[in-house]
């Protein structure tokens, strides 16, 4: 059997509580009255901007980063600039030296 614990409190004592406007399914702790969804989409989006920097590495343009990945063009863009000043910190830092991990 399978058990479904609260993502807080590791409690089972967990009923669901409807679906939200996406159709996840939400649920509420009744033991510390947490309510929410219990699988979060935080590792898909980690993915998908590991994805962009590396498009962005293979120079696809950033309009076809934003249809490929569904991200909004600006999002792209910040995250672009974002991989492209840890690169510059990667660059002083002598540590970072001579390891290619894209
Ligand atoms: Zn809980």
């Amino acid at each position: 059997m399978i058990t479904v614990t609260c993502r807080y409190c590791d409690s089972p004592t967990i009923i669901t509580n409807g679906r939200t406007k996406s159709g996840q399914q939400q649920d509420h702790g009744t033991a510390c009255l947490f309510s929410g969804t219990l699988d979060t989409k935080e590792e898909a989006r980690k993915e998908k901007e590991h994805l962009v920097e590396k498009l962005h590495h293979e120079r696809v343009s950033q309009r076809g980063i934003a249809r490929m990945t569904g991200f909004n063009r600006k999002t792209v863009v910040t995250l672009v600039k974002k991989s492209r000043s840890h690169q510059a910190a990667r660059q002083k830092d002598p540590s970072f030296a001579r390891k290619a991990d894209y």
